[in-house]
């Protein structure tokens, strides 16, 4: 089975910080056809990406502006992202690493 796990799984909060999936990501990772895992990883990584991370300026995915519901970012603790740039959704690597609000 594809997955991203890089053996370092930590629940950061929320986020793993091996892998930087959703615990409930994580969970459900089993239940995933093929399909969904990829567009998952590929998420992960910023792709497609509907903006630039303001924090490292690196392409970032909200699920959001890709039309969906709801986005990965809630499944987290709230992080504080008060001193973040404003308007812009931090990338998955910069919002696991904000301290906690
Ligand atoms: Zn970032």
């Amino acid at each position: 089975m594809k997955s991203p796990c890089v053996a370092k799984c930590k629940n950061n909060d929320g986020i793993c910080s091996g892998c930087l999936r959703t615990m409930k990501e994580v969970i459900e990772w089993q239940s995933f056809d093929d399909i969904k895992r990829e567009s998952v990883m590929a998420e992960i990584k910023g792709q497609p990406d509907t903006h630039f991370c303001p924090e490292c300026h690196e392409p970032a995915h909200c699920d959001i502006s890709a039309g969906k519901a709801t986005c990965w970012c809630f499944e987290l603790d709230k992080r504080d992202t008060t001193d973040c740039p404003s308007g812009r959704c931090l990338c998955r690597q910069c919002l696991s690493k904000q301290p906690l609000a």
